[in-house]
């Protein structure tokens, strides 16, 4: 029997429609499906009746399935001789834990492809209406992630605070008010914009703004919580006049692929 191919494919920041031609295709074709707790049920609804679909979720009262188990099941299909999508939230590279996957792939010599996807550091605060980037507010983006590894501080806050461009936060709402606080001791001042965006692209987007010294408060009061994107510099205020109302486009529509 031969073996199958593994796509990592990124299902994009939210919004379904947002996944790449490619990326859906993958999932029109799957025989096994091996997917995140982010990624849009809409998407998991495009695979053939006869796919197997595996959730390895995390969720954070929950704990995850061990990254050394994922790697497993995507090795055991393809060694099966199934065609696997591992689908993941936003790009597959991006905090995804996927160059595991794919080294681990590489290492049984099980063929495999990289579908990049959206990220949401990017794509989700573009539907905030905050560029990560803009002329003349900030030349260099930085997306870091705000989660202890093993109890040690991922990232040098001072030296993070010294920076000018946009700085993205994933996986940073458990010690938000602390990231902001060492932001502020590193040197960057309390009246920075700040901001917290949850379901980015999605239609239940919510989006808590202030400064790095009121955001705390901005987030209680909207409500806002993991997962969600933490996001601080001038770039956050462009969002007064750049948020804009999405048009939804249904992916099961037929001729928007057969178009392309
Ligand atoms: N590979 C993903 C990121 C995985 S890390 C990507 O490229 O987007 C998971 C973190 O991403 C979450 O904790 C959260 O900080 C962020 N995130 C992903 N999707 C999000 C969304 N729709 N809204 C807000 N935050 C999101």
């Amino acid at each position: 029997m031969s073996v199958g191919k593994v796509l990592l494919v990124g299902a994009g920041p939210g919004d379904a429609s947002l996944i790449t031609v490619k990326g859906l295709l993958a999932i029109r074709a799957a025989q096994v499906i091996v997917h995140d707790r982010l990624v849009n049920t809409e998407l998991i609804s495009q695979a053939p009746p006869n796919c197997q679909i595996i959730n390895v979720g995390k969720t954070s009262n929950h704990h995850p399935v061990p990254q050394e188990h994922i790697n497993q099941i995507l090795v055991d299909h393809a060694l099966a001789g199934k065609n696997v999508v591992r689908l993941k939230g936003g790009d597959p590279y991006v905090f995804g834990r996927g160059g595991e996957e794919a080294e681990s792939l590489s290492h049984y010599g099980i063929p495999f492809e990289i579908v990049p996807g959206i990220s949401s550091s990017i794509g989700g605060l573009a539907y905030a209406g905050i560029p990560v980037t803009h002329r003349n507010y900030a030349s260099s983006f930085h997306v870091v992630t705000g989660h202890m590894c093993q109890g040690n501080e991922p990232q040098n806050w001072n030296a993070l605070a010294q920076l000018d461009g946009t700085l993205i936060i994933l996986m940073g709402m458990s010690r938000q008010e602390e990231i902001c606080q060492l932001l502020i001791q590193g040197g960057k001042s309390p009246d920075t914009p700040a901001a917290a965006v949850m379901y980015a692209s999605h239609q239940q987007q919510v989006m808590a703004k202030g400064t790095l010294s009121t955001l705390k408060d901005e987030i209680a009061r909207k409500k806002v919580h993991a997962p969600a994107l933490l996001v601080i510099g001038k770039v956050v205020n462009l969002s007064d006049v750049l948020a804009f109302t999405s048009h939804q486009i249904d992916i099961n529509h037929e001729p928007l692929l057969q178009a392309i």
